[in-house]
C-alpha cells in the first residue's frame, strides 16, 4: 500500500441532523459506523464530500476500485456521477477509534447564490434531511496532509485572515491552539447574525466584519489598518481566491513577513465552480 493509501480513506456516512447557525451557515451532522475510524488531525482538516446527484438515492461513486477510483469516477458522466467539494471538519465525536460515543462529524456550509445560481452542494445541504447519504474522502491519520495550520515553534503570533467558508476552520485553529497563544483573527461574513461564539481565550483578538451585499471583501482594509505586533508572525489566510492572493502580498511584500510563514488557500473562486478549478489543476498540474 502507498503511503497516500495509509493516510487517507473513503468513509461511507449519512446525515443525522441539520442546524441552522445564522443566515449563512448550516450545520450537517453526518454519522455512521465507519467514521469510528476517521482520525480528523483538527485545526483546518479539510476532506472531499461526495455528494448524489440531484434523483439519486446515494453518490455514484467508484471507491472500491481503490487506487483508479478518481479515473473511474472522471470517466463516469459528469451528470451521473457523484459531486466532489471540499469542505472541513468542524468537530469530531467518537471518533480516532475508540469511545462510546456514536461516531459524527460537523460540518459548516457556507450557503450562497439561490436557485440555478446556487453551487450544487449549496443545493444538496439546504434541502439535506436525516438519513441522506455521502461518502467523505478523509484522514485515516490524524497526522496528514489535509491539515494546512502547521505554526513553527519559534512563531512569536498567529494571524488568521478568512472568510465564512473558512470559519470552520478557524473555529478549530482557536480549539487546538495552546491557551495564551497570541491571535489576532479577521474573519468576514454576509451577515451580521452569522457571527459565531468562537474560543477567544486571553491572547486572542478577534475582530468580525460584515460584508454588504456585492461589496469587495474588507479583510485587505482591515489588515491594512491594523498594527501588529512585535515579532516573527504565523499568518494562515483562507476564503475567495482573489481576496487570499492580495492578503499574502501585503503581507509579503508590504510588511516584509516571510514567505514561508503564511499559509494560504483559495477555498473557492468567484465565478468557477469547483470542478472547474478541478479541471484546471488537472490540465496543468504545475
Ligand atoms: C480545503 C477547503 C476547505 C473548505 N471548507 C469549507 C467549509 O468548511 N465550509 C464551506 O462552506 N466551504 C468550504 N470550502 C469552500 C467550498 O468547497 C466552495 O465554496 C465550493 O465551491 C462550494 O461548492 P458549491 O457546489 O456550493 O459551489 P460550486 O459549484 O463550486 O460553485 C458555483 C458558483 O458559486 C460560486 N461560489 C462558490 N462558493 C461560494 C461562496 N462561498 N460564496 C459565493 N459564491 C461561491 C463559484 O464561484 C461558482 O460561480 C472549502 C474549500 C477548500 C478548498
Amino acid at each position: 500500500m502507498s503511503d497516500l493509501a495509509q493516510e487517507y480513506d473513503f468513509f461511507p456516512a449519512h446525515v443525522v441532523r441539520t442546524r441552522r447557525l445564522g443566515p449563512t451557515l448550516l450545520r450537517v451532522t453526518f454519522g455512521g459506523e465507519a467514521l469510528r475510524a476517521f482520525a480528523s488531525g483538527g485545526r483546518d482538516q479539510s476532506f472531499s464530500l461526495f455528494l448524489p446527484q440531484p434523483g439519486q438515492d446515494e453518490p455514484n461513486l467508484p471507491y472500491a476500485e481503490g487506487e483508479g477510483w478518481f479515473a473511474a469516477w472522471r470517466a463516469i458522466p459528469a451528470d451521473e456521477r457523484a459531486v466532489m467539494r471540499s469542505y472541513t471538519i468542524r468537530a469530531q465525536r467518537g471518533g480516532g477509534g475508540s469511545g462510546a460515543e456514536p461516531p459524527e462529524v460537523d460540518v459548516d456550509f457556507a450557503l450562497h447564490g439561490v436557485g440555478a445560481d446556487a453551487g450544487p452542494a449549496t443545493t444538496w445541504a439546504s434541502t439535506a434531511g436525516p438519513g441522506a447519504r455521502v461518502v467523505l474522502l478523509g484522514p485515516a491519520v490524524a497526522d496528514n496532509r489535509s491539515v494546512s495550520f502547521r505554526p513553527p515553534a519559534d512563531a512569536d503570533f498567529v494571524l488568521l485572515l478568512a472568510d465564512e467558508t473558512a470559519l470552520p476552520a478557524v473555529g478549530g485553529i482557536l480549539e487546538w491552539l495552546p491557551a495564551g497563544t497570541r491571535v489576532l483573527a479577521w474573519i468576514e461574513v454576509p451577515d451580521a447574525a452569522d457571527v459565531q461564539d468562537l474560543p477567544a481565550p486571553d491572547g486572542v483578538d478577534l475582530t468580525w466584519l460584515v460584508r454588504a451585499p456585492g461589496a469587495p471583501s474588507g479583510l485587505l482594509p482591515a489588515l491594512r489598518a491594523a498594527e501588529l505586533p512585535d515579532g516573527a508572525p504565523y499568518a494562515w489566510i483562507a476564503g475567495e481566491s482573489g481576496t487570499v492572493k492580495e492578503l499574502r502580498r501585503h503581507l509579503v511584500r508590504e510588511r516584509g513577513v516571510d514567505r514561508r510563514a503564511v499559509a494560504f488557500s483559495g477555498y473557492w473562486r468567484r465565478g468557477a465552480s469547483e470542478d472547474r478549478l478541478r479541471e484546471e489543476a488537472y490540465a496543468d498540474p504545475s
